[in-house]
């Protein structure tokens, strides 16, 4: 079965091709030949996934699935939420995204937050979403060289590790994205 993945982002590609079996190609926007930006103009996460993967089916006509992550945190009322990469800028620069969430929680108890991934699968004509949730806290200070995003300041409930000095195959197992893909291939192969 051939199936589009909505990215061009090689981190998700390498995080998504780790959990799916070989009865699936998975195959990227630039192995279809897409190289403009799909737009992700919704005002949710759920709704910015639907957009890119109904996008890549109008477009391309491939099956395709697409997801889409925000970090919620609680003391923010759930921002950067869908704003998430852009949090800082439109320059989408991952450091800058967390040196401001550092400084909106500077003094502030409540440091809960969460990973929300919502992958949305255009196939045979039909639409389905599933959701993968994270739970955990922002740490001070940024800790760890693996991973990306917010990964540094990430620390998942139950580990005394960000996201960035856990290994790839344990954030699969725990991560928002590995959770929301569980679902999707559960679906798949049902
Ligand atoms: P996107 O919708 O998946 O492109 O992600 C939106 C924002 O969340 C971007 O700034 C990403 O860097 C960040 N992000 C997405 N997934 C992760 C993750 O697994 N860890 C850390 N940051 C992430």
């Amino acid at each position: 079965m051939k199936l589009v993945f909505a990215t061009n982002n090689s981190n998700k590609l390498k995080e998504v091709q780790a959990l799916v079996s070989s009865q699936i190609e998975i195959l990227s926007l630039s192995d279809i030949g897409c190289t403009e930006d799909i737009p992700e103009t919704s005002p949710t996460i759920e709704e910015n996934a639907m957009q890119k993967a109904k996008y890549v089916k109008n477009h391309y006509g491939y099956d395709c699935f697409a997801d889409d992550t925000g970090l919620e945190v609680e003391e923010l009322n759930g921002e950067p939420g869908v704003y998430s990469a852009r949090y800082a800028g439109e320059k989408k620069d991952a450091n800058a995204n967390m040196d401001k969430l550092l400084t909106a929680l500077d003094n502030k108890q409540n440091r809960n937050a969460q990973f929300k991934t919502v992958i949305a699968l255009e196939m045979g004509g039909k639409l389905e979403t599933f959701t993968g949730l994270c739970t955990g806290s922002i740490t001070h200070t940024k800790k760890g060289e693996g991973g990306f995003g917010y990964d540094p300041i990430f620390m998942p409930n139950g580990y005394d590790k960000t996201f960035a000095e856990i290994p790839l195959t344990e954030k699969n197992k725990i991560g928002h994205r590995g959770k929301a893909v569980q679902k999707l291939i559960e679906f798949l192969n049902a």
